[in-house]
């Protein structure tokens, strides 16, 4: 894979100043290189530094200023909005770093900044430690703790950032910095829930904590007409319960994998991740006795095998457009809306979920962390995904029209990682809306010390001024 003479020489020396590899539209895999996991965003870098270590990062961060070319960052190539590419710019691709190392004793872990969930998870379950991260196991850790990371464990000990100890991170200029009570504290700030504006981190220093494997963990599955009682008892059952108990919903017409027919389903998948497997199981039984499911499953997988048990659902290449919003209420009125919703979306693909929050993700106080909105009682996720360029139309209108019929029930704040690639068109409405005014003006001040110029600005950006 030797470069062409067609490749264009602005990025040939680039080659020559890296331990990583470098891929340009005159190699072999440049087509793999330059898409990321949103097939909806088809653009064509210049050059894609896939780094080897961090002298390579400062190294196509100073190329891409020097030359003011375009620099995109990529941790697992899943973010939503598709900035993990970019058109005739330079792309840092962190892929290859992405080793884990647990300290046991301290029940810390450091994860590569290009590491996936998958990677952090193989290395510390056999340690009786879990991090908290999202559901899908090939997310990158980068981009999920950059903007929070909500998963299985948020309700037992918050989101992946509020378990973000320390990071190393290099900056425009190059710098070095520690993030956290070694370095920077206000960087660390910043980097729990402001993406990555200030800088490419090279490495993540996490709290983990014990977990039994396997967890408990069940599927409630409803059809359609058992779907009013399901969402009436969920509501009132999770008035009430432990940190220990997480439960997500999930509406959606099942893939054929699923084995569960061809009609949408309400999924209610429950995951007590206490030792005490009696008390997870008598908390099991109050909603099953409340609203019996039409079927149930116990996962017997283990909790790597739980945490990618729905991988196949989004394969990468999908194409996509999600909205997130927050609310408080889950009573008749906003139930008509969700299922009538649940009950159009006849189609493998696009579907959404329903997150209980509260617990340890609740207590972090709000200014603790650029993260919005830790009183709402729910979240609401639409994820928009499907495979034809022919149905863009469509599934863009059903997640905007379904986040419009929700837009009198919520409670404020955004998830930054669900936010689609046209939200950003008013950057300042944009952010706004996700961070409140507070955050904004704190996350600005730390932008113009780290970015003065804007150099990471593909992303949902914070710009300097
Ligand atoms: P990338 O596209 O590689 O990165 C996104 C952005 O983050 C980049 O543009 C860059 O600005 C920044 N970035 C990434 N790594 C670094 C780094 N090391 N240093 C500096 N900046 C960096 N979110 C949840 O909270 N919970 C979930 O369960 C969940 N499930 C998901 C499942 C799927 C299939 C997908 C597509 C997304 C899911 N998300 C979830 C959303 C996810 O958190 C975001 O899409 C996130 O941006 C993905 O991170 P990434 O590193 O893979 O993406």
């Amino acid at each position: 894979d030797d470069e062409g003479t067609t490749a264009p020489v602005v990025v040939d020396d680039l080659r020559g100043l890296v331990r990583g590899t470098v891929a340009t539209a005159a190699d072999v895999g440049f087509e793999d290189a330059r898409t990321v996991w949103n097939g909806m965003i088809d653009r064509r870098p210049l050059a894609v530094v896939r780094v080897g270590d961090e002298d390579d990062i400062a190294t196509a961060i100073s190329y891409a200023r020097t030359r003011g070319l375009p620099l995109a960052v990529r941790g697992g190539g899943h973010g939503v909005s598709g900035n993990g590419t970019v058109e005739s710019g330079i792309v840092i691709d962190l892929g290859s770093l992405n080793e884990v190392e647990v300290d046991a004793a301290a029940a810390t872990v450091r994860v590569g900044g290009g590491a996936t969930i998958s990677d952090v998870d193989q290395v510390t379950i056999p340690h009786g430690l879990a991090v908290p991260l999202g559901v899908i196991s090939r997310t990158g850790v980068g981009g999920l703790t950059l903007g929070g990371g909500v998963g299985w464990l948020t309700r037992a000990h918050g989101l992946a950032a509020d378990n973000l100890l320390e990071a190393r991170v290099v900056t425009a200029d190059g710098t070095r910095v520690v993030a956290g009570e070694a370095g920077d504290p206000e960087l660390l700030w910043g980097l729990r829930g402001g993406g990555g504006n200030f800088g490419v981190v090279s490495s993540f220093t996490f709290r983990a904590h014990p977990l039994p494997d396997p967890v408990l963990a069940v599927n409630f599955v409803y059809g359609e007409p058992s779907w009013r009682q399901a969402l009436t008892a969920w509501e009132e059952w999770t008035r009430d319960l432990p940190d220990a108990m997480q439960s997500i919903i999930t509406v959606v017409t099942p893939p054929a994998f699923f084995g569960l027919g061809d009609d949408p389903v309400i999924l209610v998948a429950l995951a007590w991740v206490s030792p005490d497997r009696a008390e997870g199981e008598r908390l099991v039984e109050q909603l099953r006795a409340q609203a019996p499911p039409d079927g149930e499953e116990t996962d017997t997988s283990g909790w790597v095998g739980w945490q990618s048990a729905v991988d196949p659902l989004v394969p990468w290449g999908s194409r996509a457009y999600w909205k997130n919003t927050s609310f408080d209420r889950l009573d008749d009125e906003v139930i008509d809306v969700i299922l009538r919703r649940g009950a159009e979306q006849r189609w493998v693909g696009t579907a959404f979920d329903i997150h209980h929050m509260g617990g340890a993700f609740a207590r972090v106080a709000e200014e603790a962390t650029p993260f919005p909105a830790r009183s709402a009682r729910f979240w609401l996720n639409i994820y928009g995904f499907w495979t034809d360029a022919a149905d863009d139309a469509h599934h863009t209108a059903f997640v905007k029209g379904f986040a419009q019929d929700m837009a009198p029930f919520a409670t404020g704040g955004l998830y930054v990682n669900f936010m689609g690639h046209d939200d950003d068109t008013d950057w300042r409405a944009a952010a706004l809306a996700v961070y409140g005014p507070d955050k904004l003006e704190r996350l600005v001040a730390l932008k113009r010390r780290y970015d003065p110029d804007n150099l990471f600005r593909l992303n949902h950006n914070i710009p300097p001024g």
